[in-house]
């Protein structure tokens, strides 16, 4: 299994440094370990990096990035790379079942068989002991990662058979630099959009891809700055200005799945599998919409606790460097004049309390209120 130097798909990836190379290395020494478990925060890259280390095992010129079978891993087509995603909450035994027997198959054109199992931790036991004992004898040729955000949630014998491979934030810096080569954006805002994703990648990147974004964070912002001269029937109309917002791209998922649905009318499917077709939709729909309030809520709140953090620094006597919300030196002044370190800090842990809450799924609307009330309370003057 031993490669050459071709480095341009590893060169894509942003950050991640040290992991690429031990991988690339794995490769290039033909030193490929048969179960890998990739943990770290949500959003970071390890997916991306997971399909790099496949493409690169199984690309002849080491991964070139430009070859068929290069292309067909990374757009998820290569027949021997198989690519495992919880269907509804969990990945289903059937779908683990029927890797254990393709698992001993030959690979249909390679030398290798690889398995990427996205959210590893969300199987039900009987699964996870299933996928256990083909991780425990692996063919040959079988190589699993398993990638996961949450470690604790993998049973502790699959994780000791994998080879664990740690990623965290991608620092500000590389990441300012990726932003600028990749998304064409200017220093000052790529420096911006790093700091305030705080090096998730995939935050980053949504961030450049949708302004209406940054716009957001200048309304929360501006929510903020009002909250402290308001009384609580307004931090209650404030709150439900916020909520409505988070509120806004759930509305979006919905439309875009009627969309969905009225494409099962068209006569090609009998009526009972159109209707059940429908059903999984629904269903599939208000998961995603719970995620997509619960990730709204998240930020919103991270938002206001940056927010105050930057105040509660600056108001110490902190750099302007060491701000998240570095353009608004100004205004964070401002604050700083008028907000006590005590009421700060008092504001930063209601927030802390908040994205616990919103974790729990305590239900967005009330939750966002309950901590205007609080940040209310600490702020007003
Ligand atoms: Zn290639």
């Amino acid at each position: 299994m031993t490669k050459g130097c071709c480095q341009l798909l590893w060169d894509e990836i942003a950050g991640h440094k040290t992991v690429c190379s031990s991988l690339r290395r794995a490769v290039e020494q033909g030193n490929v370990n048969h179960a890998y478990m990739f943990a770290g925060p949500s959003g970071v890259g390890k997916f991306i990096v997971a399909r790099t280390f496949a493409a690169s095992i199984l690309c002849s010129k080491g991964d070139c990035g430009a070859c068929n079978v290069c292309r067909r891993v990374m757009e998820e087509k290569h027949p021997d790379v198989t690519v495992v995603r919880p269907e509804g909450k969990n990945i289903r035994i059937e779908t683990i079942r029927s890797i254990r027997m393709d698992a001993f198959k030959k690979p249909v054109e390679s030398d290798h068989k690889i398995y990427i199992i996205k959210n590893a931790e969300r199987m039900w036991e009987e699964g996870a002991s299933t996928l256990l004992k083909v991780i425990e004898e692996p063919p040959d040729n079988v190589i699993f990662i398993l990638v996961t955000t949450n470690v604790g949630g993998v049973l502790p014998t699959i994780r000791s058979r994998c080879q664990e491979i740690r990623f965290s934030n991608v620092p500000a810096d590389e990441l300012k630099a990726y932003l600028m080569e990749k998304k064409d954006i200017s220093p000052e805002r790529a420096d911006l959009v790093a700091r305030l994703t705080g090096g998730v990648l995939g935050r980053a990147l949504d961030w450049c891809d949708e302004p209406w974004r940054l716009t957001r964070r200048d309304d929360v912002i501006r929510c903020a700055q009002a909250l402290r001269r308001v009384d609580l029937n307004q931090a209650l109309v404030l709150a439900r200005e916020l909520y409505r917002d988070v509120r806004a791209p759930t509305d979006e998922l919905s439309v875009a799945y009627q969309d969905k649905k009225s494409m099962l009318t068209d006569g090609t499917l009998d009526g009972a599998t159109a209707r059940r077709i429908s059903k999984e939709l629904d269903d599939e729909c208000k998961r995603e919409q719970v995620k997509e309030e619960i990730r709204g809520v998240k930020e919103l709140f991270s938002t206001l606790a940056w927010w105050y953090r930057d105040i509660l620094l600056y108001g110490q006597g902190a750099r302007a460097a060491l701000l998240i919300n570095r353009d608004l030196e100004r205004e964070i002044a401002e604050e700083a004049d008028a907000l006590s370190p005590v009421n700060l800090l008092k504001c930063i842990e209601i927030l802390g309390d908040s994205m616990r809450a919103a974790e729990q799924n305590v239900p967005a609307q009330l939750n966002i209120e309950s901590a205007l009330f609080g940040l209310q309370e600490a702020l007003y003057v």
